[in-house]
């Protein structure tokens, strides 16, 4: 037994060990990769399924590593946020967002919401909003044309500052979401002390929508106390037309998933919007 264990940890520890090298490779790519710009952002279509017509988009960070490959937001943003190098990355993205808005607007095409991930940290920055209103001046950018998808925590609910600073930009006209709802901290009691315009119901609620009836009674729950809260509502990971449909039929239109479009780039977005397949 004790030779067994003794086996099993030898083996767990040197997972861990390669972890770390892997980790420590990546921060350092990615840190060169920071100090180049050398990001790019992609942009996930949210269709209202009422109209078949764009709600929104949400701008999602990419990096292509020269050997590596793309490296997904899931396995360096967590580093990032681990190693400091979160706040200059969103604000590459940031830049990169206003960027493209400008391009749109500059060519006449309507352009609809667009939303940004923002890390807690970033929103812990004491010129968190201020970086975001300079850089809308600096595009000629209303900030009605910006979307915050926050997640939420305990400690963030007792933060004034953030709470302030949130209040502020949303003042100005900036929308904000709690993101990945239904996970972690989130709840509908707490979300009350965020100035919060909208909840994402997480995919791992949509996921069990055709598997665990149970599930759609939630659904059906939180979409209905969103509305007695005067919040909207919009599900995420959508992938099938029966999840699409059930999120109908508990007035759930505001869709984002793979069953109408996964995240493409800037110069598909545009062409989708010169195309005639959305309204
Ligand atoms: P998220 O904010 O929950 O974003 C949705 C993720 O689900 C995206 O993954 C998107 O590509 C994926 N997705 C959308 N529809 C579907 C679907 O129908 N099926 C499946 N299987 N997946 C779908 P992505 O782009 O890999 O991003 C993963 C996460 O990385 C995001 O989750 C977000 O938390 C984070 N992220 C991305 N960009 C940023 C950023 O600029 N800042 C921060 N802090 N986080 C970011
Ligand atoms: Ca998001
Ligand atoms: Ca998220
Ligand atoms: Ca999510």
């Amino acid at each position: 037994y004790a030779k067994q264990s003794y086996d099993d940890h030898a083996y767990y520890g040197d997972e861990i060990q390669e972890e770390r090298i892997q980790e420590l490779f990546l921060e350092k790519e990615l840190r060169i990769a920071i100090e180049r710009k050398d990001l790019h952002v992609h942009y996930q279509p949210k269709i209202n399924s009422r109209y078949n017509s764009l709600a929104g988009l949400e701008a999602l960070v990419r990096w292509r590593h020269a050997e590596k490959g793309m490296v997904p937001p899931g396995v360096f943003i967590p580093i990032a946020e681990r190693n400091g190098l979160i706040v200059p990355l969103e604000r590459i993205v940031f830049e990169e967002v206003c960027q493209d808005i400008a391009s749109l607007l500059n060519k006449g095409q309507l352009i609809k919401r667009v939303s940004v991930n923002i890390s807690q940290i970033h929103l812990y920055q004491e010129d968190f909003s201020q970086f975001i209103i300079s850089c809308l001046k600096k595009y000629n950018i209303h900030p009605t044309a910006i979307e915050l998808e926050i997640t939420e925590s305990v400690i963030m609910m007792d933060d004034l500052n953030v709470i302030q600073r949130l209040e502020h930009l949303k003042e100005m006209g900036v929308e904000i979401s709690m993101d990945d709802f239904g996970t972690g901290y989130s709840s509908l009691s707490y979300i009350n002390k965020l100035p919060i315009d909208r909840i994402k119901i997480d995919k791992s609620f949509i996921d069990q929508i055709e598997i665990d009836e149970q599930y759609q009674t939630i659904i059906k729950t939180i979409v209905s106390m969103a509305r007695h809260l005067r919040l909207e509502v919009i599900a995420e990971g959508v992938e099938t037309e029966k999840q699409m449909l059930f999120l109908k039929s508990v007035n759930c239109f505001h869709i984002q998933g793979y069953f109408y479009y996964a995240p493409m780039t800037f110069e598909k977005v545009r062409e989708l919007l010169y195309s005639e397949e959305l309204l």
